[in-house]
């Protein structure tokens, strides 16, 4: 199987609760920003500048439980920032571990090896790691020489020490689709257990030149297409499918909402229109018939899985088609 089987559980009763008390809204994911501190200035990343705005105050250990209870989703992805900066992460990963909570750990890997030698490799447990190109590439974009070897230094010790590892890349107008294939090669023989890809989001704020466009996503994502079927993804094929402009989809902002030292993020991940004190008021009060393809022109261009993987999920549920492929992909390993 895809993913360990105490994710199906989780997502399966998640699915069933809604649907015996009627909800339509609910979150498959928590995006857990405890801090918005971080120790490199990536090119296509905007929480740094959101810090140096706001000099915002890291979440406490008690906050960020508390949220994770609020939104009550089966998965928590803790991100930033980088989290290793962030004072209580053991205590924070023990408890959601022990909350019987999904925890995907984002971080770029280069304070991690401390992480990794102290805490217990648990099946619930997945460390993913940043990488968006070969060494020259990947170091250039993190604004920082070194980064790469020590990444990739400490996913080896993360697997020798028995973790779920998994990668997390974005794709650029310059990525170049061989190093990419390289990089996947490269991690693929490091026996990661998944690879996550997407397109990187043109965030207002980052203000550059290095994002795609639409029709650029699916051309790249086009070419990229026998990737899929040669590396251990976990990308849906539904996803895919809309990557390289064969599926239309609306997005499911709700899907994976965000909460961050600055509050409950409205209406995104990646769009900052409001932040509310509560999650069941950023529910309420986002009028999310106003974003989406179609209806926010800073929405044309997003493709990214934060805002489309529990679209996937709806499509599927309504199409059996779709179901039984994503079904007998989730059984596959490739
Ligand atoms: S399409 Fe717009 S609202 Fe939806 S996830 Fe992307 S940026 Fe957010």
């Amino acid at each position: 199987m895809r993913f360990p089987a105490s994710l199906y559980i989780s997502l399966t009763k998640c699915f069933v609760k809604n649907a015996v008390s009627g909800r339509k809204r609910f979150p498959l994911v928590l995006m857990l920003e405890p801090t918005h501190r971080c120790n490199l200035a990536c090119a296509g990343c905007d929480r740094i500048r959101l810090h140096d705005d706001m000099q915002s105050a890291d979440l406490s250990l008690e906050q960020c439980i508390a949220s994770v209870k609020e939104s009550d989703a089966p998965v928590i992805t803790v991100t930033g920032g980088e989290p290793m900066l962030y004072k209580d992460l053991v205590p924070l990963i023990s408890e959601l571990l022990r909350m019987k909570k999904q925890v995907y750990f984002c971080t770029n890997g280069l304070l991690t090896e401390s992480f990794i030698e102290e805490f217990t490799p648990n099946p619930s447990l997945t460390i993913n790691f940043h990488l968006d190109g070969l060494e020259a590439s990947h170091d250039s974009i993190v604004n920082r020489s070194g980064t790469f070897r020590k990444t990739v230094e400490t996913i080896k010790l993360a697997k020798q020490r028995g973790f779920r590892v998994s990668t997390n890349t974005s794709v650029y107008k310059n990525s170049d689709i061989k190093e990419l294939e390289s990089l996947f090669e490269l991690l693929a023989g490091l026996n990661i257990d998944g690879t996550l890809i997407a397109p990187a989001f043109s965030y207002e704020s980052v203000g550059n030149d290095i994002f795609l466009d639409k029709k650029e996503i699916h051309k790249k994502f086009t070419e990229m297409a026998a990737f899929f079927k040669k590396f251990p993804f976990m990308n849906s094929p539904l996803y895919v499918d809309l990557l390289k402009g064969e599926k239309q989809m609306q997005c499911t902002p709700w899907g994976n909402p965000t909460r961050n030292p600055l509050g409950w993020k409205s209406p995104c991940y990646l769009i900052t229109d409001k932040y509310y004190s509560s999650f069941d008021e950023m529910m309420e009060k986002t009028a999310w018939e106003r974003y989406g393809s179609g209806n926010d022109p800073r929405c044309e261009n997003c493709l990214v899985h934060s805002g489309y993987e529990a679209s996937v999920m709806r499509t599927a549920f309504a199409n059996p088609k779709d179901l039984l492929r994503l079904l007998l992909w989730n059984f596959s390993s490739r």
